[in-house]
């Protein structure tokens, strides 16, 4: 399983961002996103009605302390990855973390607690320049899936019903399950 911890989600600032990282997730693999700062029932509602248009189980909700969410997470014994330009390479750390089944994959907002550097066991850069949480995550799965995640076929794994593209070199189709 797979969950990303979002942190520090402010409602005036962050909505679109926050969204973006649970609906990019949810694309490229991820079983669900925790965030936490400013409870935001916007976030959980919005990325329910994608889910109940495009289907699969995708979980959303927030949670007002990470500490105990990571707590849990390491009780289970999932890896907690930190997305973080200060961090190790990308490239040099995923053949390590592909081996690991069960992630957390943390983003940061504004301001990042020093002790979510010392409790993850990977704090890990997407390049060592600022960008914004979606990039990040977007291309942690990408290296971790080795791409696989473009091509997967979506509804036989989690997708029974929903809305499902059929590729067009114009125009659009789509088949509804
Ligand atoms: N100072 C932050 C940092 O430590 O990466 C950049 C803040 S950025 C607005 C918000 C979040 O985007 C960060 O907490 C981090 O999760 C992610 N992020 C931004 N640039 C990144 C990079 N080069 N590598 C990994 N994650 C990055």
């Amino acid at each position: 399983m797979l969950y990303i911890l979002r942190l520090n989600h402010r409602i005036k600032r962050d909505k679109r961002i926050t969204t973006h990282c649970a609906l990019t997730g949810r694309a490229f693999g991820a079983d669900g996103m925790i965030f936490t700062g400013e409870k935001d029932d916007n976030i959980v509602k919005s990325v329910e009605d994608i889910i109940k248009r495009w289907g699969g189980e995708f979980k959303i909700s927030y949670s007002s302390r990470w500490q105990n969410f990571l707590t849990k997470m390491k009780e289970q014994n999932y890896t907690i990855v930190h997305l973080t330009m200060y961090g190790i390479q990308l490239l040099e750390a995923i053949p390590k973390i592909r081996r690991k089944k069960n992630l957390v994959v943390i983003v940061g907002g504004e301001k990042v607690p020093s002790e979510i550097y010392e409790k993850a066991d990977y704090n890990i850069s997407v390049g060592l320049q600022p960008h914004s949480e979606v990039a990040a995550l977007a291309v942690f799965f990408h290296e971790y899936f080795k791409g696989k995640e473009l091509t997967r076929e979506f509804d036989e794994i989690k997708f029974k019903k929903g809305l499902k593209i059929v590729p067009q070199k114009k125009g659009k189709k789509l088949i509804k399950k």
